[in-house]
């Protein structure tokens, strides 16, 4: 017990503690100080608010923006087009919350400094897309983040969470966090009623194309470690969608966006023969997944397994037409911006490969699959919605509280309701404030109590990988293989080779089956096992632990969902080799899981899908 003695231990006590300051997280905190005024509000992140999150290194768009001040969309319109994109899956009730107060904290954005880009002739935003504005967005984050940091009473950075604490007194009723700190290793008790989970979406659970020293070249952040499913998962909250991972065609090697270049510059995709493709894999999409190829947009998923069909049938690379498009100076300009403010990486490998888009068309590549809840998937918890739009069976208690009392999330935590994007996310942390400072106030005087024996045995689990090291080090005299620990890289690599060879990652072009599911949950448990075992040479070796500990968790939770839906609902996406059609007549459903961790066994079941909007 030589490294806990000397742990410091430090207490915080809040009404409303936020866990992540990203963007929804940065929305929570902000509306947590307006409707509490007198409210003790925390945030606790794992990094620095100032840059921390999927929004780190800027955006050059906002993707949900209604533009309703000039009747450009209404919040049905984005239901709509949610829908349409998710093969009929959304929670429409949520979505339309979500929708009908982004606008408002666009402007406050404005408000703070971000510059908008505006169309000179009508003097409205600059519109990408029907739903995307472009903005100079290299400062998106801090500026958000300053807004938060004023709100807080207090923000701690460099505090990894790692487990939420329960009601002594009550079942099923959150009661705080604890975490340490991984600079110092002070392990941190926040107490706290409410507590709001907005801790981002999940990379590296597949193994990515980009492996050894590139492996942190991953579409969505590296750092984005799950903690938002794991965290609610062990507290026993239901997940729902969690089989709805993202694939995304990106610019190869660098995952720059395609956004703005299918959007605003108008380019558009063809084989390596410099023929159009899609067309031909028209009446095989329809085979899949009958009438939802001819909606309009066609659902992302849709376009993925297009591109996919054309390489598979040996007609690759895909390469985006920018040559014409490159030609008019102003779009060449707009073209190298939209990397410069977001994904410099790709104009780096674009310059390292000798590729001039105004003379080569640069490849496309689909991704691994990540999961999150505020892109163009809805992976995530299960939340009750909003009192005067959800349908009763969606409503047990407070707008986006969990199946936990007290527990409530925002942002890629939120499961049901994709395309709310970085403004849609910092929208709904300001909707789940709004109601945690309510659930607060009705508490009035009862506090739930925090159990000195649990957070005591958590100090313990917590430092346990750094303890394993200490001791198992003295058995290796050269190297880093241990006989008796884990490195958390190495059981990372183990996670992403189960993922991705069972459970429909790139290898087996996004397809799997019962027995490879089956599989792959025997693989998971034994490595779960395993880490017990986990060996942290420092603070920083005992962060990676946690992530992986929060990673492998949300993997066996897309794995369990996977199983449950017996058809392939977004091929391009992921493919049900033994269920490879759509099947609306059963599976026209939102999957639920609940993890018990007492047993750890997971129970599935259906929720129906009501479509509110026309
Ligand atoms: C590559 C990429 C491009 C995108 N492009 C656009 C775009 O052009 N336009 C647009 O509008 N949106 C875009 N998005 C989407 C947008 O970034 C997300 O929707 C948004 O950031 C989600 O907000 P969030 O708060 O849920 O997660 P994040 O903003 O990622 O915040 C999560 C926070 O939680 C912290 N955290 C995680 N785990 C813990 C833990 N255990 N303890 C403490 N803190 C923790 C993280 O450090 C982070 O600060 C893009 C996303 C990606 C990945």
């Amino acid at each position: 017990m030589g490294l806990l003695s000397g742990r410091k231990t430090v207490y915080v006590d809040s009404d409303v503690l936020v866990i992540g300051g990203g963007m929804a997280g940065c929305g929570a905190t902000y509306e947590a100080r307006y409707w509490g005024r007198d409210l003790n509000i925390v945030c606790v992140e794992k990094a620095n608010i100032e840059r921390s999150g999927a929004v780190a290194q800027g955006l050059y768009a906002i993707n949900c923006y209604m533009g309703m001040q000039w009747n450009e969309n209404q919040p049905e319109d984005h239901v709509r087009y949610a829908r349409n994109d998710l093969m009929g899956l959304v929670r429409e009730d949520l979505g339309y919350d979500i929708a009908r107060h982004v606008d408002s904290s666009v402007h406050k954005f404005e408000e703070w400094g971000l510059p908008i880009m505006r169309d000179p002739e009508t003097g409205q935003y600059q519109r990408e897309g029907k739903w995307q504005i472009m903005i100079h967005g290299e400062s998106y984050k801090p500026i958000v983040a300053e807004a938060a940091r004023k709100a807080a009473t207090k923000v701690y950075n460099r505090i990894m969470v790692t487990h939420l604490l329960m009601d002594k007194t009550k079942a099923n009723r959150v009661a705080g966090a604890v975490g340490f700190n991984v600079r110092t290793g002070d392990f941190h008790v926040f107490r706290a009623p409410a507590v709001i989970v907005a801790a981002g979406g999940a990379s590296h659970i597949y193994k990515p194309r980009a492996v050894g020293e590139g492996m942190g070249r991953t579409w969505y952040a590296p750092w984005s470690s799950a903690s938002a499913y794991a965290l609610p998962i062990l507290a026993g909250a239901k997940m729902t969608q969690m089989e709805n991972r993202i694939v995304l065609t990106r610019f190869k090697d660098g995952y720059g966006p395609v956004g703005a270049y299918f959007l605003h510059l108008k380019t558009y995709t063809e084989n390596a023969y410099g023929n159009e493709y899609e067309s031909n894999w028209y009446e095989n999409t329809k085979e899949l997944v009958g009438d939802y190829i001819d909606r309009h947009p066609v659902p992302t998923c849709l376009r993925n397994h297009a591109l996919l069909e054309e390489l598979k049938a040996g007609r690759g690379p895909i390469r985006m037409v920018t040559k014409e498009a490159f030609q008019d100076p102003h779009k060449e300009t707009i073209g190298w911006e939209n990397f410069l403010g977001m994904t410099i990486g790709q104009a780096v490998v674009w310059a390292s490969q000798n590729i001039d888009p105004k003379h080569t068309n640069p490849e496309l590549t689909t991704s691994e699959p990540y999961v999150m809840g505020s892109h163009a998937t809805c992976s995530g918890a299960w939340a009750s919605g909003p009192e005067d739009y959800a349908p009763s069976e969606y409503q047990w208690g407070y707008n986006r509280m969990m199946t936990v009392d007290g527990l409530f999330g925002a942002g890629d935590t939120i499961g049901g309701t994709a395309h709310k994007f970085s403004s849609g996310s910092f929208a709904e942390g300001r909707i789940a404030a709004k109601a945690a400072v309510n659930y607060v106030k009705d508490l009035g005087k009862e506090r739930p109590q925090v159990s000195e024996a649990e957070y005591q045995n958590l100090k313990k689990v917590v430092f346990q990988p750094m303890e394993n090291y200490e001791v198992g080090r003295n058995e290796i005299v050269a190297g880093t293989v241990s006989p008796s620990y884990l490195l958390p890289l190495h059981g990372l690599q183990r996670l992403e080779k189960i993922m991705d060879e069972y459970v429909g990652g790139i290898s087996s072009h996004y397809t799997t089956n019962e027995p490879l599911l089956t599989r792959g949950l025997e693989l998971l448990q034994m490595l779960k096992e395993d880490l017990n075992h986990l060996g942290a040479e420092d603070l920083h070796q005992l962060q990676r632990s946690w992530e992986l500990q929060h990673r492998v968790l949300a993997s066996e939770s897309v794995t369990h969902h996977t199983m449950f839906r017996k058809e392939t609902r977004w091929p391009g996406y992921y493919y049900r080799g033994d269920h490879m059609k759509l099947d609306d007549k059963d599976w026209h459903c939102f999957t639920l899981s609940r993890y018990d961790r007492e047993s750890g066994e997971w129970a599935m079941e259906k929720a129906p899908v009501y479509h509110i909007v026309d």
